[in-house]
């Protein structure tokens, strides 16, 4: 049977690859959008031309069974999927290729791996889904290192057992999340966890990375639906017990949650699902005016009504992905729950946006008694966009066009001067870096903002980044984009990450970030469970490479 075999750059599988005619469609849209005028849209390099380097290690032959030596395997297991990887994937770019991938098909494997690994001094990189955006994957590891290798968990995603009493469940780290979604269906449940990366990434990389889905409040971040965890380690296993709650001292569970692969390899977890919602009520409201949306989004933030969709797109990026016209901005507002009827509270949600001036032309419902009502508008744009985000990525940089997202969170006190000086900073960078002229909705190059998450204290903020770049120099380009406004919303108090991790490219700034006696602590932890300080080297602490 053949298998369907993932892009070896950029996002999704080999079938999905749009044709030559297909991508000059895309990209002449997208060139109308920007302003761009005759565009050259580059090829990817065949597989057969990339550069991969010559593998320093082979595996041990009673390994050979679980191992892929051959170059697919190798190039697309080398980079992540930022802006980033992309350019680089697309030029056939493979500098750091781990030398071989292994894919254990149960915990013994992993177990044998991690010896090997310690014995030869090579590198051990956890892979699930390949989503990093931060250089997570990337086996760029010190020189000490005898070489690297993938150790690629698609082989262990299974659900292993439900716990209907509970509302729990046992699943292997390699799930991924629509592989997930369709064995938790079978009982009427749902881990209720959507990042954007759904449909590649996995349970592993979520725990690994404390990702966050896409609702806006409440049980959101992996984080919270965790019950236990379950890792092997070069100096063996770590199994918490499955408590809905404990005060027993610092939890072993949150030590593992956001470790990013240095201290183990996460192999199952038991994760609190829930019954699937059957009443939604959703409107898209639109206001003229960024920080006064934000005013009202702190209100709703703050009233405890917990709107399962709370986004607050400003009026470049509603434009963007449909969901406006350009003027206004839009906040894509959204209830729902498998128990009771959530009118009341988008009502009283809308009365709130009524009161700051908000508009909006309906409210749609959808209850047990009143069928599926399929959202449309602006809604359904905007959810289509979302979707499609990840794919169309992959033409604008064929484009040539800087393409890129930051993500930071700020406490409501700061929002105001927070948001303005860093997207000040962004577009400076950006004009400065580029050429282009940079605003909202004039000029080549745009920087957009929307709020992803809200809480009770303050608010994740998501930046887009679209620009023209210069063909070769694109990766320097963004980096230095990347530097100037990492320096900015770190001087102003926010985090390098609300939710996309530190991996190897947030280094610098994290490394500012985190108190020194934390990383102190953190690297005694990894020396006790890695003292050969193998597991994925470079990521989170340590030496930066
Ligand atoms: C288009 C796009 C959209 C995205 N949207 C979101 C979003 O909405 N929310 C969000 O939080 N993130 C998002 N991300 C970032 C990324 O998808 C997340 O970080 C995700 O959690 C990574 O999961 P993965 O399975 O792909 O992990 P990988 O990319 O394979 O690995 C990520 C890190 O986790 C470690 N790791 C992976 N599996 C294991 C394991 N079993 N044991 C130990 N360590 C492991 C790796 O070593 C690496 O350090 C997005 C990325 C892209 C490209």
């Amino acid at each position: 049977m053949s298998e369907r075999r993932r892009k070896h750059w950029g996002w999704g599988y080999e079938d999905e690859q749009p044709s030559p005619a297909q991508l000059r469609a895309q990209a002449e849209a997208i060139s109308g959008y920007l302003g761009l005028g005759s565009i050259d849209v580059e090829q990817p390099v065949p597989l057969e031309r990339a550069s991969l380097p010559a593998p320093r290690v082979t595996p041990p032959r009673a390994l050979a069974p679980i191992c892929l030596t051959d170059a697919h395997a190798r190039a697309s297991h080398a980079l992540g999927k930022s802006y980033r990887d992309v350019v680089r994937g697309l030029r056939g770019h493979f500098e750091h290729a781990p030398d071989f991938v292994a894919t254990p098909r149960e915990e013994r494997d992993v177990e044998s791996l991690l010896e090997w690994c310690c014995a030869e001094g090579v590198a051990a990189i956890p892979y699930g889904g390949g989503t990093s955006v931060v250089g997570g994957v990337e086996p760029r590891v010190p020189a000490r290192c005898n070489g690297a290798i993938s150790i690629d968990l698609r082989e262990m995603g299974a659900v292993l057992q439900v716990d209907e009493v509970s509302r729990a469940a046992e699943i292997q780290a390699g799930a991924s999340g629509p592989a997930l979604e369709r064995e938790l269906s079978e009982h009427g449940l749902t881990l209720r966890h959507f990042p954007q990366s759904f449909e590649l990434s996995t349970l592993g990389g979520w725990i690994a990375t404390r990702a966050g889905g896409h609702f806006a409040t409440l049980a959101t971040h992996i984080d919270d639906l965790v019950e236990s965890v379950r890792a092997i380690t070069p100096s063996g296993a770590w199994q918490s017990r499955r408590l809905p709650g404990s005060g027993a001292g610092p939890s072993p569970d949150r030590m593992l949650i956001g470790s990013e692969g240095i201290l183990g390899v996460l192999t199952s977890a038991w994760v609190r699902v829930q019954r699937r919602p059957t009443h939604r009520a959703q409107a898209a409201v639109r206001l003229d005016g960024w920080t006064r949306g934000a005013e009202c989004v702190r209100e709703i933030a703050q009233s405890g009504l917990h709107p399962s969709n709370c986004r607050l797109l400003d009026a470049a990026e509603a434009a963007l992905n449909g969901a406006g016209d350009g003027r206004n901005a839009t906040l894509m507002l959204g209830f729902e729950s498998f128990e009771h009827p959530v009118d009341a509270a988008i009502d009283r949600a809308l009365s709130i946006c009524a009161s700051h001036g908000w508009q909006w032309d309906s409210v749609q419902r959808r209850g047990a008694e009143n069928g599926d009502e399929r959202a449309g508008g602006a809604l359904s744009s905007w959810r289509e966009a979302f979707i499609r985000a990840p794919y169309l990525r992959d033409t604008l940089v064929a484009m040539g066009v800087i393409t890129e997202t930051f993500e930071t969170a700020i406490t409501w006190e700061r929002f105001s001067s927070f948001y303005a000086e860093t997207m000040s900073a962004a577009r400076r960078a950006v004009s400065e870096v580029t050429g282009a002229e940079c605003g909202s909705q004039r000029g080549q190059a745009r920087v957009t903002c929307r709020l992803t998450h809200v809480y009770p204290d303050g608010a994740a903020l998501y930046f887009t980044v679209l620009a023209p770049g210069r063909r070769g120099e694109e990766i320097e380009q963004w980096d230095e984009i990347k530097r100037a406004v990492s320096d900015v919303l770190l001087a102003e108090g926010g985090t390098i990450t609300h939710h996309h991790a530190v991996g190897r490219d947030h280094r610098p700034w994290y490394d500012r970030q985190r108190p020194d006696l934390f990383a102190a602590a953190l690297e005694g932890a990894k020396a006790a469970v890695d003292p050969a300080g193998v597991m994925n080297p470079g990521a989170l602490i340590g030496a930066p490479v």
